[in-house]
């Protein structure tokens, strides 16, 4: 499995720094965002170092659509997956991303503000 010693998903996964783990599989994990944007915001991440979108191969294609079905899983089970919730990808500079391993945030537990944030 690919990891990278300095990269902070890896040490959150490797347990080197503590999180609130809410889901656990052979291949993802999901834990509180530090900064929560909705009542309800978790990253979910593969266990394996993938820096962003742009990394991913046709090889990843099962590995996303698994990535997706555990979000929309956690929301079920936390009851709000009918009301509705949001799932965002950010990827390099213009989107934002942060941390250069790749996740999912799921947002939901209540209204969403609508939009996407874009300048134009
Ligand atoms: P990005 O901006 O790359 O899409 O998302 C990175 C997310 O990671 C941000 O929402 C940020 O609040 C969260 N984050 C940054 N550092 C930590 C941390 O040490 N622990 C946790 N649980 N979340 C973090
Ligand atoms: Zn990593």
């Amino acid at each position: 499995m690919s990891t990278d010693k300095n990269c902070l998903f890896c040490k959150i996964i490797r347990r080197e720094i503590p999180a609130d783990f809410v889901y656990e599989d052979d291949e993802i994990v999901a834990f509180r965002d530090i900064n929560p944007q909705a009542p309800v915001h978790n990253l979910f991440v593969p266990r394996r170092h993938i820096e962003s979108a742009n990394a991913l191969t046709e090889e990843d294609a099962a590995l996303m659509g698994r990535l997706v079905l555990a979000a929309r899983g956690h929301a079920a089970e936390q009851g709000f997956a009918d009301s509705g919730f949001r799932l965002v990808m950010n990827t390099n500079a213009h989107g934002c991303q942060t941390v250069f391993h790749m996740h999912l945030h799921l947002l939901g537990g209540g209204q969403l503000a609508g939009g996407f944030g874009a300048t134009r």
